[in-house]
């Protein structure tokens, strides 16, 4: 079965793309559930963090390096990471990926998550 992101990942499949390094790339959630929601997503497949292994310490590093610089861009002041982990855990798509969740000040209301 096709996954999303390594199709996103490998531009077979379109997304609001805000980034893009070598091994990692930043787009838009498609289904926003803060005022800024964005998804960083290594390009290797590694379902979940489950199934991180040893070999993808520096990626794991540079995926929440690449969230912290992609939240500061955005303008975020502070903001949430988030990682589900599992059905149990909210995972939806089998593809590690980190939420970067902020913006409530901007928009007074909003539901926190
Ligand atoms: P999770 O529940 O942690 O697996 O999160 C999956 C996230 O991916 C959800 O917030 C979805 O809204 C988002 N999503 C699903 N398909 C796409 C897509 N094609 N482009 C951008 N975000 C997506
Ligand atoms: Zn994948």
């Amino acid at each position: 079965m096709e996954c999303i992101f390594c199709a996103i990942a490998a531009h077979n499949k379109e997304a609001e793309i805000v980034f893009e390094r070598n091994e990692v790339l930043v787009i838009k959630d498609i289904h926003p559930k803060a005022p800024i929601h964005l998804l960083v997503i290594p390009k290797k497949h590694i379902a979940s963090a489950d199934a991180i292994c040893e070999e993808d310490r520096s990626l794991i590093a540079e995926v929440i390096l690449v969230a912290r610089d992609a939240a500061q861009n955005a303008g975020l002041g502070g903001y949430k990471l988030v990682l589900n982990v599992g059905r149990e855990g909210g995972q939806i798509i089998d593809h590690l990926h980190l939420h970067v969740l902020g913006g409530w000040d901007r928009a007074p209301g909003a539901v926190a998550v």
